[in-house]
This record gives structure tokens, C-alpha cells and sequence, in this order.
């Protein structure tokens, strides 16, 4: 099949494009947040490119960039292609504007063939999934799934402007914004097209992946608390020093999760020894657990192995400990079905289907609330996301591209029978 222009290497240029002023805040680097005039500049730029391709282009209430390929027949349910136009400060070119370039290429590609599916496709540039501006994530796609608790309106940038305000000043309609949420019966699917932002398909010598699910979280802190003292003169013997401790139960979580199944993952990313002096034995050690698996009960299972441990660990030092939970988010396990479209498409292209679980949080998981989702997962090098370095090759987006267009073949025939 020929496209007539370079279908997925396009995508990819594309994301570079946007790479730099006046498409990020900052000249030199990538820093592009919600509603900025960067994410301005962006969405007009996607616009064109959408019309471009046969879609009518519109921007909802809530700063979502939607463009709409009608299918057969009019008011049809859309299959909404998707992902995010923002970026963390100093970030990498694909880490969201991928999904979207790609969705873009893929309708070009059938409306060049003059091709109508029994289902229209939308794609959608959602403006917040970083939550990099305000401390609030994935507003937009909550606005479309309607479960966005609109309390997020209030919450303020680090100058003082409201969610409201910079929305209203932006064009979009924050009193309005209820009126973003589609209708179930208007949504057959979302497929979101991300790179992997991790390192097992490159370790593999994959292209592509199937995501599974996205990663069941929770997050905890943990209180060692022992008795601060001088560091010089209490013998090693007569310390309470939660010091050690701390450091027992790292090594016990490494453990933990090294023999887990599911994707299973933990981490410490913070660790503070009380007061924090070079001359004082610390009198509490705190830290923080990340823990993920593509199930709730593997992670459970290990979230509670852990506290087990560290209270013992706590115990036979004489030391005290507290283990708190901070927040949980449940998996979103992807549309089993459309998984098995995705892996099919795999490989009538001729790679090999690999499944794999996203310890990384996306629109999808939001999404879910809405419609089926399923997600791809495209190779990039080093595993390196969130960082300038980011980078993927032309050959595998148009692997992607391929792969989507495969799907949507395979979707149509679904929906035909
Ligand atoms: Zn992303």
C-alpha cells in the first residue's frame, strides 16, 4: 500500500517540528505545559495538519484539540485516537505528540484511498498529562471521560493562575467544561500510540508492543524512628540508629520485587535521616515506597511482605517503625479484545507479539472510565523518556502506523460482521 507521503517517518518529523520556540516556552529545549501560548502555537499547527489530512477540526471546552474523520454514515461512533501535546519541562520531542502524529497519518492515509469505515475516527491532542504547570494531572482526558472532579478548576501554577483563569484566557470554557464528556454510545474504542519510555522492547529487539494494563501504584512512607546521638561518642553497640534500618529495608523491598511476578516494581526515590548532620547519629530515617504491578494483588501482596518486614526489621534493632499510605491507583487493564486485535495486527506484519504491562501512567487508564482502550507501545532508545535525549527511528513509527492501520482494518471487519 502506498500512501502517497511517508507514513509514520511524517509523524516523527513532525514531533521535531514542534520540538522548539515558538512550540516550547523556552528557546533551546522542549518545555511545553498546559496552556501556555506554546500549547497554543501546537494546537494550530496540529489543526492544519488535521484539516490536511480530511478531518473538521474543533476545540472543546476543556482545550482538547479534536479532529473528526466521518465514517459511512453521519453521527457514526468514533474510534478516538489519542494522546498528549504537553511535556515536563526540558522534555523529549515524542513523549505524547507521537500518539497524536501518528493518529493524523493514519487518517491521511485513508482518506487519500478514499476509504469510510462503519465508525468515524477522532483524533485527540490532550493539552495535561504531565500536570507539569498546575498539580493536577490529565485534566483534559477526564474532562472527555467525565470524571473530572471539577475542584481541579481551582488549583493554581506556581504565579498564582488558576485552572479557570488560564483555561478561559486560552478560549476554552471552564464553567462549560461538563459539556466536554462524550456520550458512551458516541465511543467505540481508544487507542493511544506511546513509546515505551522504558528499555524491554530495545533489550528485546522489539519494534512494538501490546500494553497490557497500566500499572496498579501505590505509594507509601515509611518512619524509622530510633534516638539521635553523637556520632563520635556513642559506642557502636549502645546506637538506636535507624540508619541501617532504613537501609535492611531497601534491600528488603529489591528482594521483594525481584521475586515478584506482574510486572511487579519498587522503589525508593526519597530518603531523609533526621536531623541530618555529619556529627549526629540520625533519631529517624524517613523514605518513600513507589510500588507498581499490573495487579492490584501482586502489589498488595508485596506492599504488605514489606511492611511485615520492616516492622520486624524495626523490632529486632529496638527501633519503632510506621509504614503510611499515601495514595493508591488501581490498574486499568486494557480491552482484552482489542488486545487481540492489536497483537494480530502484530503479526500479519510479520513481528513477533509481545505483551507488556505500563509502569508509566497515560490518558488510557483516564480513558478507560469512558470506553474499551488498548495501547501500542513503540521502541525507544535507551529506554530514555522525560529527557532531551528521547529518541525513536523513522522505520519503527512507520511499523506503528502500519500496525494501526492493520487494526482499524481488523476493527471494521469486527464491526461489519
Ligand atoms: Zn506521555
Amino acid at each position: 500500500m502506498t500512501d502517497g507521503f511517508d507514513i509514520g517517518a511524517r509523524a516523527k518529523a513532525r514531533c521535531d517540528a514542534l520540538g522548539l520556540a515558538p512550540y516550547s516556552e523556552i528557546e533551546g529545549q522542549l518545555t511545553r505545559r498546559f496552556l501556555t501560548p506554546a500549547h497554543a502555537a501546537a494546537l494550530e499547527a496540529l489543526a492544519g495538519w488535521m484539516a490536511e489530512a480530511g478531518m473538521s477540526v474543533r476545540r472543546d471546552t476543556a482545550a482538547n484539540l479534536i479532529g473528526r474523520y466521518e465514517g459511512e454514515a453521519p453521527a457514526a461512533k468514533a474510534l478516538i485516537i489519542g494522546s498528549h501535546i504537553d511535556s515536563v519541562r526540558n522534555g523529549g520531542r515524542y513523549d505524547g505528540p507521537l500518539g497524536i502524529m501518528l493518529g493524523i497519518d493514519v487518517v491521511e492515509a485513508l482518506n487519500l484511498a478514499g476509504r469510510r469505515l462503519p465508525f468515524a475516527i477522532e483524533v485527540v491532542a490532550f493539552g495535561d498529562e504531565e500536570g507539569s504547570r498546575f498539580p493536577a494531572s490529565m485534566s483534559c482526558s477526564r474532562a472527555i471521560a467525565g470524571v473530572l472532579d471539577v475542584s481541579a478548576l481551582e488549583m493554581r501554577d506556581a504565579d498564582g493562575v488558576s485552572v479557570a483563569e488560564a483555561l478561559a484566557a486560552f478560549g476554552g470554557d471552564p464553567s462549560g467544561i461538563a459539556s466536554a464528556a462524550r456520550r458512551p454510545e458516541d465511543v467505540l474504542a481508544f487507542l493511544e500510540a506511546h513509546i515505551e519510555q522504558g528499555p524491554v522492547l530495545e533489550a528485546e529487539s522489539l519494534a512494538l508492543g501490546v500494553v497490557t494494563a497500566i500499572a496498579a501504584q501505590k505509594r507509601l512512607m515509611v518512619r524509622i524512628e530510633g534516638q539521635a546521638g553523637h556520632a563520635g561518642t556513642t559506642p557502636m553497640g549502645l546506637r538506636k540508629d535507624p540508619g541501617p534500618a532504613a537501609a535492611e529495608a531497601m534491600l528488603a523491598l529489591e528482594r521483594i520485587c525481584r521475586a515478584g511476578a506482574d510486572g511487579l516494581v519498587g522503589t525508593v526515590g526519597r530518603l531523609t535521616a533526621l536531623p541530618g548532620a555529619f556529627n549526629v547519629i540520625p533519631g529517624a530515617v524517613e523514605f518513600s515506597m513507589d510500588i507498581r504491578a499490573e495487579t492490584s494483588a501482586t502489589r498488595d501482596a508485596a506492599v504488605e511482605a514489606i511492611t511485615t518486614e520492616i516492622h520486624a526489621i524495626a523490632a529486632a534493632r529496638g527501633l519503632s517503625a510506621t509504614v503510611t499510605l499515601m495514595q493508591a491507583l488501581a490498574e486499568s487493564p486494557c480491552d482484552p479484545s482489542l488486545m487481540a486485535l492489536l497483537d494480530a495486527s502484530l503479526a500479519d506484519l510479520g513481528l513477533p507479539v509481545r505483551r507488556l504491562p505500563s509502569g508509566a501512567g497515560h490518558d488510557a487508564m483516564v480513558m478507560a472510565a469512558l470506553c474499551p482502550t488498548t495501547m501500542l507501545f513503540i521502541r525507544c532508545e535507551g529506554g530514555i523518556s522525560h529527557n532531551p535525549a528521547e529518541a525513536v527511528t523513522e522505520a519503527d513509527c512507520a511499523l506503528a502506523a502500519r500496525a494501526m492501520l492493520t487494526f482499524i482494518d481488523k476493527l471494521e471487519r469486527r464491526e461489519r460482521a
